[in-house]
C-alpha cells in the first residue's frame, strides 16, 4: 500500500510538471554544422529573448560551431552567434527537416521546438516536444509499418512507460532520452500512419505499473523463438515481474527460425581458449557434436563447463541464444529460434495476437504478467 501511495504522488507531480520531453537528436554524432528547412508552417529563431529570424518553407537555416559559439545563418546571411539558440514552432504540427552537414547524416523531420546548445565543442541538438507527439514517432520507429492497431497500442503503452521510467537517463547530456535504440528509436517527427497516431491517442496517458505501483520493466525483443528468456540468463541479474514462459504466438512467424554455419576450428578454439573446454576428453568432445535445447538454457552443453550462451551469442553474432548445435564435417551447424535477447514482450508474438483479435491490454497482460494499466494524467486505475 505504501508503494501505491508513493507512485500516486510521483505521478501527480510528474503530470503537473512535465508534458514536454527533451530528446537528443543525432545523439551519436558530434555535430559541427547542421541545416534546417521548414517542412510545414514557420519557425522563430531566438537568442535568449531576441528574435534573430523568422523562417518559412522557402528559407534555409544553418547553424555551425565556431570557437565555442553557435553561428546562425539564414539564406546565406549571418544572423548572430550565441552559446544557445532556440528554434520555436509557430503552430503545433509545424515541423523542421534537419540534416547534418558536418558530420554528414541523412535528413530527418521533427515536430516541436528545438534547443541548440554548446556541449563538448559541438552542438547539442535537442527536440523539445509534447510527450504524446514524441510517442507517435517512437511507435513507428520501434514497431515498423503495417500492423494492427492493438499491436501499436501495446507498443505505445510500452514506450510511454519506458519514457517515464527512464526520464532522467540522459540528464548529464542535457536531455531526457536519446533518439537511438539505447533509449527508444525516434527517427521521425510523427508516423505516416493514421493507425499509429490513433493508437497513441487512444492510449493517451496509459502506463504499466506492477503490484507495488512501480513502473513496469518494459523489455521487449523481435521474436522469442517460442519461449521467452529468464532475465538473469541475459544480464546476470533478476528483474522483478519478468520470467520465462512458453509463447505459442510467434512460432510460425518470420524470424522464428534461423541457421548459421561456423567453422568447427573457430568454435572449438573459442571454447578452449576462453573456458578450457576439455576437448581431449572423449565424452566432452562427443557432447559437442550434438547439443539440443528443448528449453532455453543459461549455459552451453552443461553448467559444469561454465560457458554462458550469451557469451557465444556475442562472440559469433548470433540472432539468439536459443539454438541447437551439431558438428557436420568441418563446420558447426546451428539451428536457432528467435531474434533478440528474449526477455519481456515478443514483438512478432504480439503482432500475431493483434491479428487474431486480442486487445492491447490482453497482449500486455500476456507478456507482462501482473501488470496494471494506470492513466498517468487522471490517476485512474484500470
Ligand atoms: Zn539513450
Ligand atoms: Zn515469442
Amino acid at each position: 500500500m505504501k508503494g501505491l501511495i508513493s507512485i500516486v504522488c510521483f505521478l501527480f507531480v510528474f503530470s503537473l510538471k512535465a508534458q514536454n520531453i527533451r530528446i537528443g537528436l543525432f545523439s551519436d554524432k558530434s555535430i559541427k554544422e547542421l541545416e534546417g528547412i521548414v517542412g510545414k508552417g514557420s519557425y522563430f529563431i531566438f537568442k535568449d529573448s531576441t528574435l534573430l529570424a523568422k523562417i518559412g518553407p522557402a528559407d534555409v537555416f544553418k547553424a555551425n560551431y565556431v570557437g565555442g559559439l553557435i553561428r546562425v545563418v539564414v539564406n546565406g546571411t549571418e544572423k548572430g552567434r550565441a552559446k544557445s539558440i532556440r528554434v520555436i514552432q509557430d503552430k503545433q504540427e509545424d515541423y523542421l527537416q534537419l540534416r547534418l552537414l558536418q558530420p554528414v547524416a541523412k535528413q530527418r523531420s521533427y515536430e516541436g521546438d528545438f534547443d541548440l546548445e554548446i556541449r563538448k565543442e559541438a552542438i547539442n541538438l535537442i527536440n523539445n516536444l509534447d510527450l504524446e507527439t514524441y510517442l507517435e514517432g517512437v511507435v513507428e520507429s520501434e514497431g515498423g509499418p503495417g500492423q494492427k492497431i492493438n499491436f501499436y497500442k501495446a507498443q505505445a503503452v510500452i514506450s510511454r512507460t519506458y519514457a517515464m521510467k527512464y526520464w532522467n537517463k540522459h540528464k548529464e547530456n542535457g536531455y531526457n532520452l536519446c533518439d537511438r535504440v539505447h533509449c527508444q528509436a525516434y527517427l521521425h517527427h510523427r508516423s505516416a500512419s493514421v493507425t499509429i497516431d490513433s493508437a497513441v491517442h487512444q492510449t493517451r496517458g496509459l502506463i504499466m505499473v506492477n503490484e507495488n505501483g512501480e513502473l513496469y520493466p518494459t523489455y521487449f525483443h523481435a521474436n522469442c523463438g517460442g519461449q521467452t528468456s529468464e532475465p538473469h540468463y541475459v544480464w546476470n541479474e533478476e528483474i522483478p515481474n519478468l520470467c520465462s514462459f512458453k509463447d505459442t504466438f510467434c512460432i510460425h512467424t518470420q524470424q522464428a527460425k534461423w541457421e548459421k554455419k561456423i567453422p568447427k576450428d573457430q568454435w572449438i578454439k573459442f571454447l578452449v581458449d576462453k573456458y578450457d573446454y576439455p576437448v581431449w576428453d572423449s565424452t566432452s568432445y562427443d557432447r559437442l557434436t550434438h547439443y539440443v535445447q528443448d528449453q532455453r538454457d543459461a549455459f552451453y552443453i552443461h553448467p559444469i563447463y561454465g560457458i554462458p550462451l550469451r557469451d557465444i551469442r556475442e562472440q559469433f553474432k548470433l540472432k539468439s541464444t536459443f539454438f541447437d548445435a551439431e558438428i557436420i564435417g568441418e563446420d558447426v551447424l546451428l539451428h536457432g529460434r528467435g531474434f533478440g535477447h528474449g526477455v519481456g514482450l515478443c514483438q512478432e508474438g504480439a503482432m500475431n495476437m493483434a491479428k487474431r483479435g486480442y486487445t492491447f491490454d490482453q497482449i500486455l497482460g500476456y507478456y507482462y504478467p501482473q501488470m496494471m494499466l494506470v492513466d498517468r494524467n487522471n490517476l485512474i486505475y484500470k
